[in-house]
Order: C-alpha cells, then sequence, then structure tokens
C-alpha cells in the first residue's frame, strides 16, 4: 500500500474508559471480523485478560476503510491502561502518527488520560479528543467537553462523541482518522529500517516479531539484520494482522506487520531494534527505546519443593513472551528453593504468578515484595539490594529508595483525604491544578514504596472510588531505612525481613511478632520471637514450652491406633522446616507471608 493510504494510530485512554469496545466496532465496521466471529474485547487474547476485563499485550489491527472512494489501510494498535504497562503503551505510540484520545463521557479525565496524552505529545502524535460511552444515561459529554478541550487547546465542538457499545459516531470518527491523522513519510528507496515494536512468543509459530516500517522494503525469504546485535536471520514470513495473520509480499514504507524469523527467544529479537536488510544495510539505527527497568521484586517458591525444577521451566517460557520479567536462583531457610523475581509492578507481578499456577499447574508462595535499594558503605562500596535478607550490616554511610512522580485526580472535595493519605507515605506536594471547577489534579513526589503496596486501594477507599492515580519512576532519594529481621530463638528466618522506613520498624516488628506467635506450634522449650534492628531487639514474643507426649492421649492399649497417630506425626514432620531447633511447618511461613 502507498504510504498516501495508509494512517497509523494508536487508541489511548484510562483503564476502563472503553478502548477494547471501541476497537471491537471498529473491527465490525471495517468488516475484518464479522458477526459470527465477534465476541467483546476481541483483541484481548490471553484468558487472564479476559477474565479480568484488562488489555495486557498491545494488538497491531490492520482495517481496510473507503472514504471517498479512495480504499485506506488504518493500522489500529490497542494499548494496555495500567500505570504498571506503560511501557508498552509508548512502544505503540511510537509506531503511530496518531492517537485517539478516549474519555469517558460519565467520568470525564482521569490520572492514564493525562499520562497518556503527555506521552502521545511527546511523539508529536495528532491527538483526536472523543467522548465514549454516550449511551449511558450518567454521560455529560458536554461538561467533560469543555474539560477535554481545555486540556489539549482545541474548540469543545471539535471533541468527537461516540459509544462504543452501540457504535454511534464511529463511522464518524474513522472518517476523521483518515483526515487529520498524516499519512506516514520514509524513504522508500533507502536501505530498509524497521522498528521492533512488539515480540511475542506462539507456541505455534515462534518468536512473531512486530514492525512499523520507516523506510525501504521488507520481502520475505530475504535475508535481515537485527542493528543492536548484528545478528542475521532470514525472513520465513511477513504479514499484516487482519486480526488473523495474512501473509503479504512486503512490507515498505509506514507498513505495520509481523515478521517470523526462526528466532527462538523474543530476547533476541529485541524490542526497541531496528531491522535492516543484510545485503543492503542501514547505517543508523532508529531511536530505540527506554528497556522497561523492574521496579518490584520478590521472592516465588513452589510450595511442594519437588517443583522447583518445573517451576524454573515455567518462568523460562514466560519470559519467552514478557521480556520484562527477570528472574534468578535464591534460596530461603523457610521456604527452600526459589527464584527472586522482579516485575515492573504488582498487578506484573499478580498476573506473572496466576499464569504460572494456572498455565503451568504449580502451587506458588511469593514472599512480600520490595523495591530495590542502593545501599553506600562507610568504605564507598556500593550495594544493590534486591532481596531484604541480602541488606548489609556494617557500616552504612547511606542508603536510597526509588521514588516516583504520582499523579492523582479527584473531585476538590477530597483533597484533605488525599493529602493526609500522601502525608502517611511520606509524600511531599509538587503542585496542584483545577481542571474545572470541581476537579483537581494533585502531583506529589512519592517513595515508591510507600505507593506498590495498599497505596492505590487507599486512595481509592479514602475518596470513595472517585479518585485516579498514575506514577512514573522519577529517580531516587536518602532515607533513613533500615532492615528489621524476625528471629526465632535468636535465629533470623530469611523470608520474613523487610526493609522499612525507621519510623515504621516497631509496627513492622509488632505485628510479625504477633502473627507468628500465633502460627507457630509449641515445641518441646521455650520459643522467643524477637524482631531486631541489627543487634537491637524492637519486639519480642514467647512461644511457652509444652511437652507433646501424643501417645498420652490413647488410654488403654489400642496399638493401632497409636501406630495412626505416630504415622501421622511423622507425615506431618516432612513439612516442617527446622529454623535452629525449631521446628516450623511450612504453612505457618506460608500464612504469615500472605497479606491479610
Ligand atoms: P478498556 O479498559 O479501555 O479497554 O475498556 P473496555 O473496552 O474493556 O470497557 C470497559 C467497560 O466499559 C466494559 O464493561 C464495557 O462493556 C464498557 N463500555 C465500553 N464502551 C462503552 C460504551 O460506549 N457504552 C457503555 N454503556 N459501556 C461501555
Ligand atoms: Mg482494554
Amino acid at each position: 500500500t502507498a504510504p498516501e493510504l495508509i494512517r497509523n494510530f494508536s487508541i489511548i485512554a484510562h483503564i476502563d474508559h472503553g478502548k477494547s469496545t471501541l476497537a471491537d466496532r471498529m473491527l465490525q465496521l471495517t468488516g475484518v471480523v464479522d458477526q459470527r466471529q465477534m465476541r467483546a474485547q476481541y483483541l484481548d487474547r490471553m484468558d487472564i485478560e479476559r477474565e479480568r476485563g484488562i488489555t495486557i499485550k498491545s494488538q497491531a489491527v490492520r482495517m481496510p476503510w473507503e472514504e471517498e472512494g479512495v480504499t485506506y489501510a488504518l493500522n489500529m494498535i490497542d494499548t494496555p491502561g495500567h500505570v504498571d504497562f506503560t511501557y508498552e503503551v509508548s512502544r505503540s505510540l511510537a509506531a503511530c502518527e496518531g492517537a485517539v484520545l478516549l474519555v469517558d463521557a460519565a467520568q470525564g479525565i482521569e490520572a492514564q488520560t493525562l499520562a497518556n496524552l503527555y506521552l502521545a505529545m511527546e511523539n508529536e502524535l495528532t491527538i483526536i479528543p472523543v467522548l465514549n460511552k454516550i449511551d449511558l444515561p450518567a454521560a455529560q459529554p458536554e461538561k467533560y467537553a469543555e474539560e477535554l478541550a481545555k486540556l489539549i487547546g482545541c474548540e469543545p465542538e471539535d471533541c468527537l462523541k461516540v459509544s462504543g457499545k452501540t457504535g454511534m459516531g464511529v463511522d464518524a470518527l474513522l472518517a476523521q482518522i483518515v483526515k487529520q491523522v498524516p499519512a506516514p513519510v520514509g524513504d522508500p528507496n533507502a536501505p530498509a529500517r524497521a522498528m521492533i515494536f512488539d515480540s511475542v512468543y506462539d507456541t505455534y509459530r515462534g518468536v512473531v516479531t512486530y514492525v512499523r516500517v520507516i523506510d525501504g522494503m521488507l520481502h520475505p525469504r530475504e535475508r535481515i539484520t537485527l542493528m543492536s546485535t548484528k545478528t542475521q536471520h532470514e525472513l520465513l514470513e511477513i504479514g499484516v494482522s487482519s486480526p488473523e495473520p495474512v501473509p503479504t509480499k512486503g512490507l515498505g514504507v509506514g507498513e505495520v506487520g509481523y515478521l517470523i524469523t526462526g528466532v527462538k527467544d523474543v530476547r533476541q529479537s529485541k524490542v526497541g531494534d531496528t531491522v535492516t536488510n543484510y545485503a543492503k544495510p542501514a547505517t543508523e539505527a532508529l531511536e530505540g527505546y527506554r528497556e522497561p527497568l523492574p521496579m518490584v521484586f520478590s521472592g516465588l517458591y513452589p510450595i511442594d519443593g519437588s517443583d522447583y525444577g518445573p517451576l524454573r521451566e515455567a518462568l523460562d517460557k514466560l519470559k519467552l513472551s514478557d521480556a520484562a520479567l527477570v528472574y534468578e536462583p535464591e534460596s530461603s531457610v523457610a521456604l527452600g528453593f526459589g527464584f527472586r523475581c522482579g516485575f515492573l509492578g504488582l498487578l506484573h507481578l499478580e498476573i506473572v504468578r496466576e499464569r504460572l499456577e494456572r498455565e503451568f499447574n504449580l502451587d506458588l508462595i511469593s514472599t512480600a515484595p520490595n523495591v530495590v535499594y542502593e545501599v553506600t558503605m562507610d568504605d564507598n562500596t556500593q550495594i544493590t539490594v534486591t532481596n531484604p535478607s541480602e541488606f548489609p550490616g556494617g557500616k552504612i554511610n547511606e542508603v536510597r529508595e526509588p521514588i516516583v512522580k504520582a499523579t492523582m485526580l479527584a473531585p476538590a472535595e477530597f483533597i484533605g483525604a488525599i493529602m493526609e493519605l500522601c502525608q502517611e507515605r511520606r509524600g511531599s506536594l509538587r503542585g496542584m491544578d483545577y481542571l474545572s471547577e470541581d476537579r483537581v489534579e494533585m502531583r506529589y513526589t512519592l517513595p515508591l514504596a510507600e505507593i506498590v503496596f495498599d497505596f492505590f486501594d487507599q486512595l481509592k477507599s479514602r475518596t470513595r472510588g472517585y479518585a485516579s492515580l498514575d506514577y512514573d519512576p522519577d529517580g531516587d532519594q536518602v532515607a533513613n531505612l533500615v532492615k528489621v529481621d524476625i528471629l526465632l530463638q535468636g535465629e533470623p528466618v530469611d523470608a520474613f525481613s523487610t526493609i522499612v522506613h525507621a519510623d515504621k520498624a516497631y509496627s513492622y516488628g509488632v505485628m510479625m511478632t504477633g502473627k507468628l506467635r500465633k502460627l507457630i506450634p509449641r515445641q518441646q522449650f521455650e520459643v522467643p520471637i524477637q524482631a531486631a534492628i541489627g543487634a537491637r531487639i524492637i519486639a519480642r514474643e514467647n512461644i511457652s514450652a509444652i511437652r507433646k507426649d501424643v501417645l498420652a492421649k490413647c488410654y488403654g492399649g489400642d496399638i493401632s491406633r497409636k501406630r495412626k497417630l505416630l504415622e501421622r506425626q511423622k507425615e506431618g514432620k516432612k513439612r516442617m522446616k527446622m529454623v535452629g531447633r525449631v521446628e516450623v511447618p511450612q504453612e505457618a511461613f506460608i500464612a504469615a507471608l500472605s497479606s491479610d
């Protein structure tokens, strides 16, 4: 297709504002998915996406659309809305010239509306403002058209009004996409340069690489070079998703499509890399993307120790399609052998864990999540801590923790509640703006560790669900952080070590020792449970001794009953972990780690 007839666009919005539903209507209206095949959120293909009703992976689809007798090729890229997956959004946007900015007409602008708009502006995209869900009785399209117009600097009349549910206004939107989004520009005669914006592992087809061609042309059967690694591959298949894969004879300037090269691992076909011809290579690679950095770490352990091998295999497989997941083996006194894994955020952690349990049939326990700390010792050595139990003792000069710039949007009546919450979480206010008379945008700097845990739930409950949140990494800061260890009879239990702000150390110690006292059965001797910072004990509980004589319960001489009891006791022992002299059932560790 000639570049003049191509339009590449993304749909961006706050979560639940209706991107996937609008995409469905476009698929139907352009005829690429017929009535019979249609199902809601068609492009959300993973089971977990469908069940949770959220989009995790971006999707690119090519759709034909006729305007005044001319047939255009529209490439639509549906993106996830959750903050953990912002890196997916920014990748998709770099492959487009335009963005449909969708706003729920019953909700108005939310935190991720802004975040995504700013990303689109950074990529210099043409923005088409659209109010969605106008079929809802609670919709206030006029009010929010004004908010939206003020935000992007257009007239309220320029905001289109659609319903992704009923399809109202969707054809007019497609017409505006053709009219307003610029056609891609590139040099068709230059050596090929195509940007990899996604790479997925498909059980049947292997690694499928999604590209947007900037210059030149790619053909099936030719050899290509991946510019960052200088590796060569043969293009076994090249095509477009419509939305099923359709092989083509080539991809030219401005086109979006997929490549299959026989590469085995998505890491070899790296997102952000440039594909060029082997015979006539480009000299300069395209500007790549920021690599996604893991923000949150947690230990993943199989509940049944013999599942360690299968867990490793499952992680290897998952990594094929999730380049943002990192992991390395670790072991724990309490939990045995497992892996320390890095995630983009808590939702990413939850999704990975759920996929491991579901798709690979594993029972897992995850340790309390933590962020990454940079510790500088007095002798200037630097230590990066991803596991709290590895936090150094000895002379520490300073500890740095990651911070984020957070943006919260809410009705003005909740300003006080939000300030209070941010105060409790060591936040500092950076600024505040009124978007309209009754809606404010509040900007805070907050430690990542304070925001990743239950911050969002707290924000929602303190604002009756009205506030929305978005955040971006913003470097790090020095903080007064300490490691709290939990000791059983003087022995530290690694899985319970945590790094907290000095002000919160005491309450963590009291909470954890209290929890363990209830969970650990009495032993033949007294067992002290202590919380300590270094050598200083900050909390203590005691489990008093008992004489555990099971046979004493059996009156008379019922031998078989005695044997059964002894056997049951032996069974129980197998799942016991020894911490020093103390026997602890693994269930106690698991219960103590699960948040309640
Ligand atoms: P996404 O998170 O932006 O992809 O949003 P979805 O497309 O998954 O939609 C979120 C929810 O809003 C779903 O329950 C949809 O059925 C609903 N929804 C989406 N568009 C409309 C619309 O135009 N009208 C109404 N009434 N509901 C809609
Ligand atoms: Mg969606």
